[in-house]
């Protein structure tokens, strides 16, 4: 059975590429290599190129007979949606959905879609389910949620099956130590905190210690990148056997705080990490967790890592590759 994955030369997408791999499933990926890294693809077929090409697209569709797509391709970083509104509908909306009327085109129905937490906005209710309301504050939120969206129209019309999968926050690394999160510039917690260890960043800024929260900091639900590689395995297998759509939420169903996780770092790494407390970043809901219990039942998904195997992972990673892919 043959994957095209999209982005998979991106942080995600590079670990379901290897985890597909790993379970035997042949591979192939488009990437424009906009943000992603050709080394994280490894010896898997790779083309260079934009989802949104239809063009290009063909030549993918007809040179490999693909059986389903995981669609990781997006940009990411809610500040930047914020500042360029226009790149964010024309890369993640537009190019969905040439993308998809390509799948259309070609006879390929069955679409794993990375959502995200960022389409709940900032929800009444935590733990979030998959029937709390999705009412996004930001530009990146919303391209997602308008993405579920046309997935949901474009089932009904053209029998596309979508799993849309909604990730909380993402970190730690293969157990490789040779495939993990390389982003220019970094700007998230977990990586944030591991250059300060190595020493390659003089301290971490924790933003906002005034939160209705335990400590005053945000709380947020990490997920394995490799746990959450396995869950869409799960979710592609699930729709293909039943022939069906539907939509997971993606987290561990408890939360840590920034402090949390600088502390579980410190203990980690056996590193100092100094910080300092900032403002608020604008944007950030005081806490954001799942329950993750839909997948668990439905899917039979199961974590097998916990926070400090993710940030001990991550930490391997960022030791063996202080730079990142570029060395
Ligand atoms: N954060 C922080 N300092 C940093 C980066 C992030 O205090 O240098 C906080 C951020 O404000 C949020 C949490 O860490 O409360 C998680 O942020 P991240 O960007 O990792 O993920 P997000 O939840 O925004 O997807």
């Amino acid at each position: 059975m043959s994957i095209l994955v999209t982005g998979g030369a991106g942080y995600i997408g590079s670990c379901a590429v290897a985890a597909l791999k790993e379970k035997g499933y042949e591979v192939v990926v488009v990437d424009n290599l906009s943000k992603g890294h050709k080394q994280a693809v490894g010896d898997v077929k790779l083309y260079i190129g934009s989802v949104g090409d239809e063009t290009f697209m063909h030549k993918v569709f007809t040179e490999n007979k693909i059986d389903a797509v995981m669609h990781f391709a997006a940009f990411s970083l809610v500040g930047e949606s914020m500042l360029h509104p226009y790149e964010y509908y024309n890369n993640n909306v537009a190019q969905s959905m040439h993308l998809f009327h390509s799948m259309i085109e070609h006879g390929v129905k069955n679409v794993v879609f990375s959502s995200t937490a960022a389409t709940y906005g900032e929800p009444e209710e935590n733990p979030i389910s998959e029937e709390t309301p999705q009412h996004p504050i930001n530009t990146y939120g919303q391209t997602k949620l308008a993405i579920e969206d046309m997935l949901k129209w474009f089932g009904v019309a053209y029998g596309l099956n979508s799993m849309s999968l909604r990730y909380f926050n993402v970190a730690g690394a293969h157990p490789s130590g040779n495939i993990g999160e390389d982003h220019n510039p970094e700007t998230h917690l977990i990586p944030i905190i591991l250059q300060v260890a190595l020493g390659k960043r003089e301290k971490l800024s924790v933003f906002g210690n005034d939160y209705p929260t335990k400590d005053g900091t945000c709380i947020r639900d990490y997920i394995h990148v490799m746990d959450l590689a396995q869950a869409h395995i799960l979710a592609m297998e699930y729709m293909l056997k039943n022939n069906c759509s539907d939509e997971f939420n993606l987290g561990s169903g408890g939360g840590y705080s920034n402090l949390e996780i600088l502390n579980a770092a410190r203990k980690v790494t056996g590193c100092e990490i100094p910080s300092v407390f900032e403002d608020r970043r604008p944007g950030d809901p005081p806490v954001l967790v799942a329950t993750s219990e839909k997948a668990e039942r439905i899917l039979g998904w199961h974590r097998q890592y916990g926070i400090e195997d993710i940030i001990a992972s991550a930490f391997a990673w960022h030791k063996a590759h202080p730079n990142g892919y570029d060395e």
